[in-house]
This record gives C-alpha cells, structure tokens and sequence, in this order.
C-alpha cells in the first residue's frame, strides 16, 4: 500500500472558497460541540482576508482584520470572504456591544470589560529551531518535535497543575486549550504559570499572557500551509504530510507525484 503525501504550499483564493463551501460546512456541528465542550461559547469571531500572503478578494480590506459577532452564519460569511485565516475571540465580554463599539477588544480584560479568557498555550513549529532549514519556514521534523511538546505540555498540565486540556493542530504547531475553569485567572497567575512553564517547554508566552485575544477556530483552513485546524485525541499522533482528518478536499486531487513511503 502506498501512502499519498500532500505538501505544505499556500492556498489560492479559489481553493480557499471551496474549503469553506463544502469541507467547513460539514463541521459546523463538530465547532458548536467542541466550543461547547471545552469553552464559553466565543462572543466575536475574526478573519484575516489575506493579510500574510497579500492573496485576498478585496484588496482593499486585504490587510485589515475583520471583526464580526460570532452568532453570523460563519460559512455563509467565510465562503464569501474566502480567507486566509479565521480566530475566535478568546474573551468573554461583559457587555460586548459596549465593547465593540468603542473599539476596547485589546484593553478589555485588563480594563474588567472582559471576566475571562479562555487559557491558551502555543507551541509553534517555527521555535523548536529546526536543522532541516532556517527560521520561518516549518517541516515534518519540527511539526513533529512541537507534537510531542504539546502533548508533554498536556500532560504535565494535568499531573502539576490538575488542568484538563485540549489539543489543537494550528497547521504550524500546536495549540492546548485549557478547560474554562480556568479562564478566570489573572495577569499575575498567568505569568507565574508561564513562567514555570519555559523551564521545560517552548512555548510562547504572548498566547498565554493574556495580551492577545485571538487564537485560530477549529476547523477552519490555514491557508499558509493548507492545512485544517483540529482538535487531536492524542491516541494517534498526526502526521503532516498524510494524515486525513488534517487535509482539505482540494489537496486530495494534488497530492506529491514521486513522493512515495511505504504504507
Ligand atoms: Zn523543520
């Protein structure tokens, strides 16, 4: 048996939109359960139209992020858009109108407008400095080492710290989500944990300080590699180039033509 690889390359506008119209579709129920599960139900959404690789609908609004309330029919909206990436917004607003009119997203926690943020630790493929290639650029050899941290990570969350967590494939790392009991900490705990945290793990410590609100929605496509955003058990490792569950349908129709392992 032959395994097909798929490679890491950047989406066109086109396959962006049919990701949206037929694979994105088919999740949304998977979304609702999964923010259910582990989160709040997140009060703003936000969309990046194509702001890293300038390949956007309206060239326009091309750089600029694009709020939008999270109750919209998302599929509808990003079929539309057809972008580059997709957040949630982390923080749970204590009037979010308020918040949205007067534009204090990045203050709102610090400020008490938001009760809580949902705790969020990012390891990114990109700081486990990689011998395969210089820095920017990510590949199986260092996807893989910031699998096995994210998964450390979880454990040791959960051994230390009794915190339940999620992982997340972000398309270049990992993301672990940390269960909303823990969404009410402040500033101060969170740098402690931090901290504690970079004795044994490369993490970066932006994600979990507080200070950024976004983090990328499950399901949705990372265009700058073509990869889904999921939610892993943990029980099989991914592996970027073959697994299923993290390719878009588009990639299925182009896999590597001499790139062939044993299956
Ligand atoms: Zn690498």
């Amino acid at each position: 048996m032959m395994n097909r690889l798929y490679p890491l390359r950047v989406s066109s506008l086109g396959e962006r939109e049919q990701f949206y119209k037929n694979d994105f579709r088919k999740s949304l129920r998977r979304i609702n359960d999964w923010f259910r599960e582990i989160f709040f139900h997140p009060q703003f959404i936000a969309v990046d139209p194509g702001s890293d690789t300038g390949i956007s609908r309206d060239n326009k609004r091309g750089q600029r992020l694009l709020i939008f309330r999270a109750d919209t029919d998302m599929a509808g909206l990003f079929e539309r858009i057809a972008p580059e990436d997709v957040y949630y917004d982390r923080n749970h607003y204590r009037n979010p109108s308020n918040v949205a009119k007067r534009g204090l997203f990045r203050e709102a926690l610090e400020r008490n407008l938001a009760t809580a943020q949902e705790l969020v630790f990012d390891i990114d493929a990109e700081n486990m400095n990689c011998p395969a290639h210089d820095k920017g650029r990510v590949c199986e050899l260092c996807i893989n080492a910031s699998q096995n941290q994210a998964f450390s990570l979880k454990n040791y969350l959960e051994a230390e710290h009794s915190m339940e967590s999620r992982v997340v494939f972000s398309g270049r790392g990992f993301h672990v989500h940390v269960d909303k009991r823990f969404s009410a900490m402040g500033f101060d705990e969170r740098e402690e944990l931090n901290n504690e945290l970079m004795k044994y793990f490369a993490i970066d410590p932006w994600v979990s300080r507080g200070r950024i609100r976004l983090i990328r929605m499950p399901f949705s496509l990372n265009a700058l590699v073509s990869r889904i955003v999921v939610p892993l058990t943990g029980e099989e490792r991914i592996r970027v180039h073959s697994s299923k569950e993290i390719m878009p349908s588009f990639l299925e129709r182009k896999p590597y033509k001499s790139a062939i392992t044993p299956g």
